[in-house]
């Protein structure tokens, strides 16, 4: 059964008043990991111990309601995975940064410190995705392209698409120091004090250039550095990352 409203276990962020999706922004408690991957760690990748974040995956799919959990491991990329077909185990694909489904009770799952999860959802033709974006993939544009592989291979028409922005590095946190080489010129205009950037503006500008509807477009504002909730690369190097999952129900 997915139902936003039913699992308090693990304390979330649910996608407000979405109808018939799971899921939500996961913060860092909750799970069973140790310092300095306390608690809610969902990556093999960072040195915490691989049966730890088993239980802390379990923890999530229990919460939610959920038959299995599809994750990719990440690569700061722009390659989108479809998963079109019935998944019966938890998976996790290498070398993807979005995942799109139109498979019910699957959990799709980005993890992140600081990076964006941004998930994407049209109701009508109930399909769902989730993106990695950080810098690189802001300056990639991968929602844009999530959204025109949603487009293509189900229909999905931009204006139908609601999508939310995860906590991640807000502009009071965001220095590119070698911005000038990092971001593109059309990026400059996002940049708000000498060298900081409102990467969630720019998110949500590639959102609305791509179709999506402005009153569609809602974001957590809230800052991973800031917020000690989450977990942040750019706090502390050595950490765990958070899980942003959604689901069909
Ligand atoms: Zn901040």
């Amino acid at each position: 059964m997915l139902d936003n409203h039913l699992p308090k276990l693990l304390p979330y962020v649910p996608f407000s008043s979405w109808n018939r999706v799971a899921g939500g922004f996961f913060s860092r408690h909750g799970g069973r990991s140790r310092t300095p991957f306390a608690a809610l760690n969902v990556s093999y990748g960072v040195g915490d111990d691989p049966s730890q974040v088993d239980s802390n995956r379990k923890l999530i799919k229990e919460a939610l309601g959920l038959n299995c959990l599809v994750s990719a491991r990440q690569v700061h990329g722009d390659e989108i995975a479809v998963i079109d077909t019935p998944v019966a185990d938890d998976h996790e694909h290498s070398g993807f940064d979005a995942l799109i489904t139109n498979q019910p009770g699957v959990g799709i799952m980005i993890q992140q410190a600081d990076c964006q999860a941004v998930v994407l959802y049209d109701s009508k033709k109930r399909v769902v995705a989730n993106v990695h974006a950080g810098w690189r993939g802001s300056v990639a544009n991968i929602v844009a392209k999530t959204i025109e592989e949603m487009n293509s291979q189900f229909g999905c028409e931009p204006s139908q698409i609601k999508a939310a922005i995860s906590p991640s590095l807000g502009p009071c946190c965001a220095e590119f120091v070698n911005f000038a080489v990092e971001l593109p010129e059309s990026f400059h205009q996002f940049q708000i004090t000498p060298n900081y950037f409102d990467f969630w503006a720019i998110t949500r500008s590639q959102l609305q250039d791509a179709g999506v509807i402005p009153g569609n477009i809602q974001a957590a504002g809230v800052c991973t550095r800031c917020d000690h909730n989450y977990f942040s690369y750019r706090r502390t190097p050595s950490t765990g990352r958070c899980a942003t999952v959604a689901a069909l129900g």
